[in-house]
């Protein structure tokens, strides 16, 4: 998505350690009207794809799930995120190691928000090493839910979590892919 290449060459910083600072559009402070443009570019990809259901990670994935959910006017879940390993009853959960945090957590979605008859859509703000995808992903298994594929505002090819999702069959859009970035530059693929 060109618009997408030129926010993030225009308003994103590169930070140490790999990380990308998009807070003055996506992650912090949102650009409602370039959100409305994310959500219809997602809903274009998998407009033919029967999906009933978006699912998400609290908390960044959450403004653009929404958005897309209400172009494609389905409801959307997040999945809640939990540093303990004590889960509620009637609840899925798996374990998501965080890039950002560099720590463990569980994340959880009560059993009656994702049923088997779901086709469902993922999405979330960044895929790097692909732990978080990864980890909504079984959660659908758990809830014998289908799914549809996934989509990301920005993935970072440089790690390899797209790749290997790719390789294992896992269909997924992003909206731009970072090749490589530096201090003073950022490459797309
Ligand atoms: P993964 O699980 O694929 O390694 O990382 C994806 C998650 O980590 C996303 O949910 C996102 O919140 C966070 N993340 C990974 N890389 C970045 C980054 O460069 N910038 C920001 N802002 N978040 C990131």
């Amino acid at each position: 998505m060109r618009r997408m290449e030129e926010k993030i060459q225009t308003e994103g910083k590169v930070l140490p350690g790999g990380i990308l600072k998009v807070g003055n559009f996506l992650n912090q402070q949102i650009d409602t009207g370039f959100l409305g443009e994310m959500a219809e570019e997602i809903k274009w990809h998998y407009e033919d794809s029967d999906v009933t259901k978006i699912l998400t990670i609290e908390s960044s994935g959450i403004p653009l799930a929404i958005a897309t959910g209400m172009a494609m006017e389905v409801p959307v879940v997040f999945a809640k995120k939990h540093k303990t390993s004590n889960v509620d009853g009637n609840a899925y959960s798996s374990k998501v190691h965080s890039f950002t945090h560099n720590e463990d957590y569980n994340i959880i979605v009560s059993c009656e928000y994702l049923t088997e008859n779901d086709r469902v859509l993922i999405i979330d703000d960044f895929l790097a090493n692909g732990n978080a995808l990864r980890g909504l992903i079984e959660l659908i298994e758990q809830a014998n839910a289908h799914l549809v594929g996934c989509a990301v505002a920005i993935e970072k090819c440089f790690q390899d979590g797209g790749d290997r999702l790719r390789a294992d069959g896992v269909r997924i859009e992003a909206l731009a892919a970072v090749e490589s970035m530096t201090d003073t530059e950022i490459i797309f693929r």
